[in-house]
């Protein structure tokens, strides 16, 4: 079983900018380091949501880039992205399936019940659990 690493402050900043954002979806990128046994998340970078309709998130790719520029520049990686749902359950949706592409990325889900991690990879998410 995969395992994701997230300090304390991070995930405190994940459900703020969650709460802040709504009834929107706050949306940002995860820099970090992944390996065999999961992800270690070190770094969050919070992106503009260019999505029109309130329960999407679209990452600015201005943001994506310089979040990539950066981790980079840390010797990390851009390893997942997090996004919130305002109502609904903290598991991906339809269009969240449908948007998915990049192998091996991981996905935090903020909502009303908490903060969810799951990896996307061959064609699904599969939950992971918190180390
Ligand atoms: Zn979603």
């Amino acid at each position: 079983m995969m395992r994701v690493t997230l300090p304390a402050d991070l995930r405190n900043r994940i459900l703020r900018e969650a709460a802040d954002a709504h009834p929107r979806e706050c949306c940002g990128l995860l820099e970090g380091l992944r390996d065999a046994d999961g992800f270690r998340i070190t770094a969050l970078h919070a992106a503009r949501n260019l999505a029109a309709a309130a329960d999407r998130f679209e990452i600015d790719p201005r943001d994506h880039f310089a979040a990539h520029k950066c981790a980079r520049a840390n010797g990390a990686a851009v390893i997942g992205c997090y996004h919130s749902h305002p109502v609904g359950a903290c598991e991906p949706s339809a269009t969240d399936r449908a948007g998915a592409e990049e192998e091996n990325f991981l996905w935090l889900i903020a909502g009303e019940s908490g903060l969810n991690a799951f990896a996307y990879a061959d064609g699904g998410f599969a939950r992971l659990e918190w180390a």
